[in-house]
């Protein structure tokens, strides 16, 4: 299990190339297409891993469910369980300012 602030700054760290690669990487990892709140708008815009990245840009407005607490990626990180719905409120670094 990873420390938020550590992991962000691993990233931040990183030239941009790499970033961006570690980020790609990151969004194969992401399980939102499989969550009901998901829709073919996000899917559209290859929006994912909305607890990095942060919310969905006015695709998905409308929560059904969310399946973030047993993500294995927010589960790796020790988050997804105080905080949740990423694509709605925001990234966890949000949640927390
Ligand atoms: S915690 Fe949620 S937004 Fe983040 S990678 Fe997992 S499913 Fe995607
Ligand atoms: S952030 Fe949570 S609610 Fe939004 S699509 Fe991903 S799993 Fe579903």
């Amino acid at each position: 299990m990873d420390d938020v602030d550590g992991f962000l700054q691993s990233l931040e760290d990183m030239t941009p190339e790499k970033r961006e690669e570690e980020v790609e990487r990151f969004k194969s990892q992401c399980i939102c297409p499989i969550c009901p709140t998901y829709n073919e708008c996000a899917k559209g815009k290859g929006e994912l891993l909305f607890c990095i990245i942060g919310e969905s840009e006015k695709c998905i407005t409308d929560k059904k469910d969310c399946l973030c607490p047993p993500c294995p990626f927010a589960r790796r990180l020790s988050f997804g369980a105080r905080y949740t719905t990423y694509c709605i409120r925001g990234s966890e670094v949000e949640h927390q300012e």
